[in-house]
């Protein structure tokens, strides 16, 4: 595909809009609190700011809440997907239809705290493209998240084509430039962490701690991380596929010395028939890496083949848009 031409660039004066966005997944409980909060921190900010809530299939009173939710300062814009797509899924609907010259996305639960958006409007006013949030301390994450995050972060900066940073999540700022070339990526499994770094661009970060959640349950569970895991690791790597080559050809070579081993002794020594335990310990391993190998080999089979349906990332049912009531101080 014949790379996107860059837009015209995004103004990032007064008049400029800053869309924030939030994916929601059954938030009830903390969405209003997360709208308030962020409503008092940009209060007085001079852009127009859009908020763009997706609400990823909630099952509990989540729509509800922001539907007769009023918003004074901010142009809210609910995108109903028809239902539960996963976040990466809600992030990349989200950023189609938010407007904004640049694009914010946040999480409901606050914690990622709103208080750091002014210093990230500040920073792309001074010209950054992308700026991050990096966490610089997540002592509010269980320590078993905290390690396993780490394991997958070296492993797939070690073998992935694009550099994935450390304790970054999806809180950042992105110019619409950025935007513009991630909503342009035609894959529908979108591993969004990824496809941001992979954009590119001049990033300049921001240092936070990360909070505690204000309200409700985190979704994702272990197996869900897990599953987050292989998907960034396939999205952005063939190396595992590599590494069942080399595996293979050196199960291959070794094996080759054990034959020619045991044919040499045969040959001086005579048949020696006692060698069940070592032929099934050496015939179990084998089909174990023989399966693993062809595992991982299905695990790209699979992912072509979800791509080639050209199936959409998600799909919306319906889109409002409810203007600010008194947008603030903005200047046209
Ligand atoms: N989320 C979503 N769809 C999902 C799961 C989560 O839109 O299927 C949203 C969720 O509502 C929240 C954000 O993604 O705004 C981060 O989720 P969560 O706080 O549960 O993740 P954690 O912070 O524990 O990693
Ligand atoms: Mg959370």
């Amino acid at each position: 595909m014949s790379p996107s031409l860059p837009s015209e660039p995004s103004t990032r004066g007064a008049a400029a809009t800053v869309s924030l966005l939030i994916p929601v997944f059954n938030e009830g409980a903390a969405i209003i609190g997360t709208l308030q909060r962020l409503e008092a921190v940009l209060a007085p900010q001079p852009y127009a700011v859009e908020v763009v809530i997706v609400n990823d299939g909630s099952h509990d009173d989540t729509l509800a809440k922001i539907q007769t939710y009023q918003s004074p300062r901010f142009t809210i814009v609910v995108v109903d997907l028809s239902r539960n797509f996963g976040k990466e899924a809600a992030l990349s609907a989200g950023l189609q239809v938010a407007s904004g010259d640049a694009v914010i996305p946040i999480d409901a639960d606050l914690q990622d705290p709103p208080e750091l958006i002014p210093e990230m409007i500040e920073r792309w006013r001074q010209g950054a493209e992308v700026v991050v949030a990096h966490r610089s301390d997540r002592r509010s994450d269980s320590a078993m998240k905290r390690l396993t995050a780490s394991g997958f972060y070296r492993l797939i900066n070690r073998i992935a084509e694009v550099q994935i940073p450390d304790n970054v999540g999806d809180f950042r700022l992105m110019d619409r430039t950025v935007v513009d070339v991630v909503c342009s990526l035609p894959e529908n499994r979108r591993f969004m962490k990824g496809l941001f770094a992979w954009a590119g661009f001049r990033t300049e970060r921001v240092e936070y701690v990360r909070q505690q959640r204000a309200a409700g349950q985190s979704k994702f569970n272990g197996f869900r991380l897990i599953n987050l895991a292989v998907e960034g690791i396939t999205s952005f790597s063939t190396a595992p596929l590599r590494l069942a080559t080399y595996a293979g050809a050196l199960v291959a070579a070794a094996a080759f010395c054990y034959v020619v081993y045991i044919v040499v002794r045969t040959l001086i020594f005579g048949v020696d028939l006692p060698g069940y335990a070592s032929l099934i310990s050496v015939m179990l391993f084998m089909s174990g890496v023989q399966l693993l190998a062809l595992g991982l080999i299905g695990e790209y089979v699979g992912r072509t083949y979800m791509e080639a349906k050209r199936r959409p990332a998600f799909v919306i049912r319906k889109i409002w848009r409810n203007a600010a009531t008194d947008p603030g101080p903005k200047v046209e």
